[in-house]
């Protein structure tokens, strides 16, 4: 198999080397990013030894990394008042001298420092609990900006747990504060007169901003050098914003070239196989069958079904291999669109794979598809009538030897149409007659390296066309950049008819008392419920004990009576499989299980789901689990039990309680959260990010990539783009132009 995509990066990486050896290295030329990263911050005053190494500690070895060390928030001393007109009551910020400091303890064994700030005005009583080490950080003489709500004790003004920061003698409106370790030893002024050298002495060669000048005009945007003083210096809040949005849309750009770059190369270079899809197609082997699958259904296709299977169509019949994300809300009919993509490799006599990531899930697919395709044939010329039924095969781990000897022959043989199963499926020894469309379920669940040796398994030059369907549907925005090099289809719409799931969060006792009489009640009416138990993070030991113990309180106590099953991680597959069947033959009334019941499980008969210490899990996973009833045409319900949520758990669980909306729950989440945490395996290697956040700056994204496209068009490549390349190239690094290549 070649790979089309890593060779040509490396020669493309090559050529950009030499262009930058050649390049801009003039003493008068304005001095580039790369050339900084070149400087060691030893060649600034006073850097040596001791703070060198603190420095280090804080990631800082360049210039450059010092200038993108930027400053953690500001101090503005135009706000500033002064101590004898701070009235009780107010917020207020001045800044003073230590003139006394104590501690002592508390009832409680509770630290309390006390200090008495004076500014000349007046002298203020500074108060600390619990923070013992203010005594260390503020001895007498130590000038500090203080901040917070003055209150009064005893007659006396006070200020209780202020924020404070150390700014020596630095005069100037507004101060920048710059993050902190305390292992580093360095104050905020050392790094802000460090910085001020820095751009001192880039200042008489200017630094270099790549970004045309029609762009920074079309967006409003200030010049680099104006946006790097300015960062770290500001003359106003205002000049601050404006500085922080220039270099917010320079760390997007960068990501988003890189996004952009690597899509179309690939779609220039890696070749797959062209489809015969709908009845354009003359090769076709058997054209009826996309067609007579999709009006065979009772139902019609939801419009954004009908929508994205167009642009899974378009996709299939270009010569460029498809690279595409299905996202959509549990229950939005991905699998249909799925079905028809893979309906069309076998269409025009290729094979089609679909890869789950359990084999629970496995099993699963290959029970509804083959459903789905039951009757359904294809021709084979050789036999009497000239046809076949279409095969639809299950490859899993617990076959047999001859089983699996079998199944693999027929894969390289071509007798087996479609084939479903787990990892398994492009492991070792998997040879596939002529695979044309993969399928990978669950995407999150499915390492980026898996998805890269799904591409592999492709014949000779073609490599399989490629669909990855996630449920966890994250914001538009924050896709550009997650999925930025994928083509993304969403499926933004339910089907009809769906009887919406009410949840409720169950707080009091008396309120958890509700839950299991509905339970109950349910299961008296012939339906059946989930109950998961609490998450245990880090210990799947205690999280099964855990689950086991739930099983066994409610078996003896609440749902006594009941025909209870158990599901965890540590059942083994067969005891596992049997409590699965049961359940969905209706032998079991209520499945207490932990997380494992996440993705894919469906029993429509299922109308109830308890989730205990609700507040435990994320949002992402709460409403994967709430997307395990509604299935059916009965009224579901969702119980969420907590007692006493953290904040943060109060309002995912208010969330899921407001809205079923996974879109809108997933921009939740992304504000609760913060991006770092968006999607694993993605996000690896994408820390250009520094000042820049898919949540605030979601309208930045979005620029950012129109420029991208633009700028690539206009260039025709990425290496052609002289110093942007080459910032992309320094900053994102081999790791991450790797890392997307091998998508
Ligand atoms: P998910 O996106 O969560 O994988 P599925 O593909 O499992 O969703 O579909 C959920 C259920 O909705 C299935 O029972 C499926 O048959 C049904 N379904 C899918 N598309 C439609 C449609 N257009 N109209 C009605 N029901 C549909
Ligand atoms: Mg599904």
């Amino acid at each position: 198999m070649r790979n089309v995509a890593g060779g040509r990066c490396s020669t493309a990486r090559c050529q950009h080397r030499g262009v930058t050896a050649a390049g801009p290295s003039s003493q008068h030329s304005p001095i580039s990013l790369r050339e900084l990263d070149a400087l060691g911050v030893e060649r600034l005053k006073g850097v040596g030894g001791k703070k060198r190494d603190g420095l280090a500690v804080l990631g800082i070895h360049s210039v450059l990394d010092l200038l993108f060390h930027y400053p953690r928030r500001y101090v503005d001393r135009t706000r500033e008042a002064r101590i004898a007109d701070l009235a009780p009551g107010e917020e207020g910020m001045f800044v003073g001298e230590v003139q006394s400091i104590s501690s002592r303890r508390v009832r409680g064994g509770r630290a309390m420092v006390e200090a008495r700030v004076t500014d000349g005005s007046g002298t203020m009583k500074v108060t600390f609990f619990n923070q013992g080490w203010r005594e260390r950080q503020l001895p007498i003489g130590t000038r500090a900006v203080f901040y917070g709500k003055v209150d009064e004790f005893r007659g006396a003004r006070q200020l209780t747990n202020p924020v404070v920061d150390l700014v020596g003698d630095r005069t100037g409106r507004i101060l920048p504060i710059y993050p902190q370790s305390e292992k580093a030893k360095l104050s905020t002024w050392e790094l802000a007169d460090w910085v001020a050298e820095s751009l001192r002495r880039i200042a008489p060669r200017g630094l270099a901003d790549p970004v045309p000048v029609t762009v920074l005009d079309a967006h409003d945007l200030i010049g680099r050098q104006d946006a790097m003083a300015a960062i770290h210096a500001p003359e106003s809040m205002g000049h601050m914003t404006k500085a922080r949005s220039r270099l917010v849309f320079d760390e997007l750009l960068r990501v988003q070239l890189a996004l952009v770059a690597a899509k179309a190369e690939r779609e220039a270079t890696v070749t797959g196989v062209v489809h015969a899809v709908g009845q354009r197609a003359s090769e076709a082997v058997s054209p009826e069958l996309v067609d007579r699958f999709l009006t065979g259904l009772p139902f019609p296709l939801t419009g954004a079904q009908a929508r994205a299977i167009d642009e899974i169509m378009a996709d299939l019949e270009c010569r460029s291999a498809m690279h595409r994300l299905l996202q959509g809300d549990v229950g939005s009919g991905k699998t249909l669109v799925a079905v028809a993509a893979l309906l069309a490799a076998v269409q025009g006599g290729h094979q089609g794979a679909l890869m789950a990531p359990t084999e629970v899930l496995a099993e699963q697919h290959h029970r509804g598809i083959a459903e789905l395709l039951d009757g359904f044939v294809v021709p084979a010329p050789d036999t009497l009538l000239g046809e076949r039924p279409l095969h639809v095969a299950l490859l899993s781990s617990r076959l047999s030897a001859p089983q699996r000897r079998m199944v693999l022959a027929q894969l390289a043989s071509g007798e087996i149409d479609l084939a479903v199963g787990t990892h398994s499926l492009i492991s070792e020894g998997v040879d596939f007659a002529s695979l044309g469309v993969a399928v990978v379920d669950e995407q999150h669940r499915f390492g980026v390296d898996q998805r890269a040796a799904l591409t592999e398994v492709g014949e000779g030059d073609n490599q399989p066309d490629l669909l990855v369907m996630t449920a966890t549907p994250i914001p538009r925005t924050a896709a550009m950049t997650v999925y930025g090099d994928l083509d993304v289809s969403t499926l933004d719409e339910l089907p009809p008819g769906r009887t919406p799931i009410v949840t409720h969060w169950a707080q009091t006792p008396l309120e958890v008392e509700v839950v299991w009489q509905q339970v109950r009640d349910e299961v008296a009416a012939g339906r059946q419920a989930y109950v998961v138990c609490p998450l245990v993070e880090e210990s799947e030991k205690l999280e099964v004990a855990s689950a086991e113990t739930t099983r066994e309180e409610l078996a003896a106590g609440e749902l006594e009576g009941l025909r209870l099953g158990l599901l965890h991680g540590r059942v083994v597959a067969d005891e596992g499989d049997a409590t699965m069947a049961a359940f969905r033959a209706g032998e079991l009334d209520v499945l207490v299980a932990t997380t494992v019941i996440e993705v894919g499980v469906d029993v429509p008969n299922a109308t109830v789901m308890v989730i205990l210490d609700a507040d435990r899990f994320g949002i992402a996973q709460l409403h994967q689990l709430r997307g395990r009833v509604g299935r059916g045409t009965a009224k579901s319900s969702c119980w969420l039990v907590s007692a006493e949520p953290s904040d943060d758990g109060e309002q995912r669980i208010s969330a899921m309680v407001r809205t079923t909306d996974g879109f809108e729950l997933a921009e939740v989440d992304l504000d609760l959260r913060g991006e770092g945490t968006l999607m694993g395996e993605r996000q690896k290697g994408r820390n250009d990010l520094r000042l820049a956040s898919l949540r605030r700056d979601r309208e930045w994204v979005v620029k950012a990539r129109a420029v991208a496209t633009d700028l690539l068009a206009q260039a025709g490549s990425l290496a052609d783009l002289g110093g942007l390349a080459d910032e992309v190239d320094l900053i994102l690094g081999q790791d991450e132009v790797g890392y997307l290549m091998k998508g």
